[in-house]
């Protein structure tokens, strides 16, 4: 039977492919296509339909329904049952059409008289692409074997769609991967680049989707699976060495889908009926990507994603195209990917100019990693990976979150202007990086770096900071498989404080949970991460590597002075229960006859307005203060800062949230604490004159910031900024930005 079925659609597919061998324009091939499917399936109609844009299908070809709709009539995605075949990615079969949920009539095409409708999505790879669909007059449900052949049929149209077989004049589609096209995404990592597209996954292109020997494909696909399941065997081998259960969970899943004989089967059918190995394997793929799309459950989502890699996998070594070896990387490489781990961000390095995901979020760890290289990001970029090629043309705008990919050529030059504008700000930069940061009335402001990895220290001499003033100590241990041992983080810790040559570096305590979680942590789910155990929660609860971190950091420092600072500290009680294991680690290291400088400073993170409200007691126990106005500007305002529906609803600018600024600084102020800020709004030069019109004396920031900022700083009287602050306040204004910034523009 299957073998009927196999036969019939290996017939169909061969017809298909000698008609499109012979050269012509899209619109007749479409027709012939058309043509060729109802005559060999014996039905009345069959008709293509494309994706116009995101939101609209538009009737393509057709054969028996009325041929002057073809181009005019148009469907929004959910619209009647095309409509519905699309936005479900799955089949519609029915006897009578008009009985079926989401029926739509549309006169034009004269498909009243059709009673039977079976609609296939058109799909490669998960994207929707369109919905071929054959309707008869006699009112029959068709088989499950016709089902399944139209589908293997609509797998072609596909990859013929992705090959420009339809392109030409008066043709449905506009030639794929030449058009200009900008994708307006998030900003993650400021800056801008002009490059060439290096994908991650590089896309597979598949020359001939219809197989003529089966066999052979079978075979191709046997030796290409019986590859895959070895490599997963090899990695599954080289992690039981004593690696976290979690990851070997991870690989174990791996291998049961590997040796799935559902999957196996199935993509044996597809092969059976007349496809290439690959695109039966992109067939599968689709499928796997639309269940994906619908599963709510995270864990049954990862797993699925699971399979897709396996099946991006199994295609590399079936097509031989594979990931570019790291040594292939252009010289103005622009990264663009679906979404990229940190480990393998880190292994690019440098030498990528600028990155592009589709996914990603504003506080993911590849975005961490990229504000640590300074690279330029672009997240949700919806799409890009389908229609970048590799070599392509591309600007990254991460200031406006813009990607431009084959920009127009007037879209390229006003880029360009822009960056030559910025190098001449650069200049600006360099010829005031030794002076300080003191403004017109005399007060000076300590402009710290913020850091995160070895490769961040060069900066410290070259940006022109006093020091570092955040050392984010998470990447080392988020960027392994395995809990990092004292040794290593002593020694990392160590090159980093003789890199600084003895200017200050603030180390904070690991600062994990909530979004940032460990490869080898079991993970908690917990309703709200970010208000959830984190940070000195955790650190507190579980004191084990809070406690191997902060020897590590002791014995780093070798009887030098040091800064060490507990993130997200809420109430002075777990300042002071933090602080003492610290005290208690000095006495241990001491009694090991360690050296420890009597010069230690232990410092808090002002992350939670409630901190700003501790006793007294606290501010005088603590020996500085840093203020994360990321996470605290998250709480002041209820406001989630990976969440783009509302991350920039409250200006950092907003009189409520200076004014609370004003507040803790002068508290600070009276009870002798030093104070700084380190969150990204210290890097604005805006928002960084008016925190020091607040009051402020020291801000962290990233590198790149220094320059603009001091720029700023050095050209302003502060009593100036605080009178024009104070107007805007007195008179009810939401925000100072405006009249902050009307005054800028008369200095
Ligand atoms: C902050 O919250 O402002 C901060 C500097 O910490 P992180 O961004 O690492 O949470
Ligand atoms: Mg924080």
């Amino acid at each position: 039977m299957a073998e009927t079925t196999g036969s019939r659609s290996r017939h169909l597919l061969k017809r298909l492919s000698d008609t499109l061998a012979v050269e012509g324009e899209g619109q007749a091939r479409l027709d012939k296509i058309t043509n060729l499917i109802a005559d060999s399936l014996g039905a009345e109609v069959c008709s293509i339909y494309l994706l116009r844009d995101a939101k609209t299908l538009e009737l393509c070809a057709t054969e028996g329904l009325n041929p002057d709709s073809v181009h005019q009539t148009r469907l929004r995605i959910g619209e009647g049952l095309v409509g519905r075949v699309a936005s479900e990615a799955s089949p519609i079969n029915t006897a009578d059409a008009t009985r079926e949920r989401g029926f739509r009539y549309m006169p034009e095409t004269g498909e009243e008289i059709f009673s039977s409708f079976l609609g296939v999505p058109i799909q490669r790879l998960g994207e929707m692409l369109g919905v071929l669909v054959v309707q008869t007059k006699e009112a029959r449900t068709h088989s499950d074997d016709e089902a399944y052949g139209l589908e293997v049929v609509a797998m072609v149209i596909a990859e013929m769609t992705e090959l420009g077989v339809f392109v030409g004049e008066g043709a449905a589609l506009s030639a794929p991967h030449q058009q200009a096209v900008t994708f307006s995404g998030g900003i993650a990592q400021e800056g801008s680049a002009e490059g060439h597209v290096l994908l991650h996954d590089p896309q597979i292109v598949i020359a001939n989707p219809v197989a003529e020997d089966p066999d052979a494909e079978l075979q191709r696909l046997t030796v290409a699976m019986d590859t895959l399941k070895g490599d997963v065997d090899d990695m599954l081998n080289m992690q039981l060495g004593g690696d976290s259960e979690e990851h070997r969970q991870v690989l174990e899943a791996y291998r049961m889908f590997a040796n799935s004989k559902g999957w196996m089967n199935r993509m044996q059918a597809d092969i059976r009926s007349g496809l290439a190995a690959e695109v039966a394997v992109e067939k599968e793929q689709s499928a796997t990507r639309a269940r994906m799309a619908r599963v709510p459950d995270p864990y049954l989502r990862e797993r699925l994603h699971d399979l897709d890699d396996l099946s991006n996998k199994l295609l590399r070594l079936l097509t031989g195209q594979g990931h570019g070896s790291n040594s292939d990387i252009p010289q103005d490489a622009i990264l663009v990917a679906r979404n990229i781990g940190p480990g393998e961000l880190l292994e690019y390095g440098k030498r990528i100019k600028g990155i592009v995901l589709e996914e990603g979020s504003v506080g993911s760890h590849a975005t961490i990693v990229a504000r640590a290289l300074a690279i330029p990001l672009v997240i949700h970029a919806a799409k890009i990976t389908r229609e970048a090629l590799n070599g392509d043309l591309i600007l990254v705008d991460g200031d406006q979150g813009l990607a431009h990919l084959r920009p127009e050529d007037s879209v390229a030059s006003a880029f360009r202007d822009k960056i030559a504008m910025q190098e001449v700000a650069q200049e600006k930069y360099r010829s005031i990086r030794d002076k300080p940061a003191t403004t017109e009335d005399g007060t000076t402001i300590a402009l710290h770096m913020n850091a995160g990895l070895m490769a961040d220290l060069p900066s410290l001499d070259n940006s022109g900071a006093e020091g570092v003033g955040l050392f984010r100590t998470e990447l080392q241990f988020l960027t392994r498989s395995t809990v990092p041992r004292r040794g290593n983080l002593a020694k990392l810790y160590s090159s980093i404080l003789e890199a600084a040559h003895g200017k200050r570096i603030v180390f904070r305590t690991l600062d994990i949970g909530s979004d940032k979680v460990l490869p080898y942590m079991k993970r908690e789910d917990e309703p709200n991460p970010a208000m959830g155990w984190r940070a000195i929660r955790l650190g507190l609860d579980k004191p084990g590597v809070m406690r191997m971190q902060l020897q590590a950091l002791l014995r780093a420092a070798d009887g030098r002075p040091m800064a060490i600072m507990f993130p997200f500290v809420a109430q002075f009680e777990e300042f002071k229960e933090a602080r003492q294991k610290l005290l208690d680690e000095i006495d241990r290291e001491r009694s090991l006859g360690h050296a420890v400088s009597d010069d230690i400073e232990i410092g808090a993170m002002l992350e939670t307005p409630s901190l700003a409200f501790a006793p007294d007691q606290f501010f005088e126990m603590a020996d500085f203060i840093s203020i994360g106005g990321n996470d605290l500007k998250q709480f002041f305002f209820a406001a989630d800062r990976e969440n783009e529906k509302v991350r920039r609803r409250y200006d950092t600018l907003n009189v409520s949230f200076l004014t609370f600024i004003e507040q803790i600084a002068k508290r600070c102020d009276d009870l002798g604490t030093p104070v700084s800020f380190c969150g990204e709004d210290a890097g604005r030069p805006v928002e960084a004159l008016c925190f020091a019109a607040m009051g402020l004396r020291a801000l962290s920031m990233r590198p790149a910031s220094i320059g603009p900022v001091k720029h700023l700083l050095r050209r302003v009287d502060l009593a100036e900024v605080q009178a024009v602050i104070n107007m805007a306040r007195t008179s009810g204004a939401q925000s100072v930005r405006p009249a902050v910034e009307h005054w800028l523009k008369t200095l």
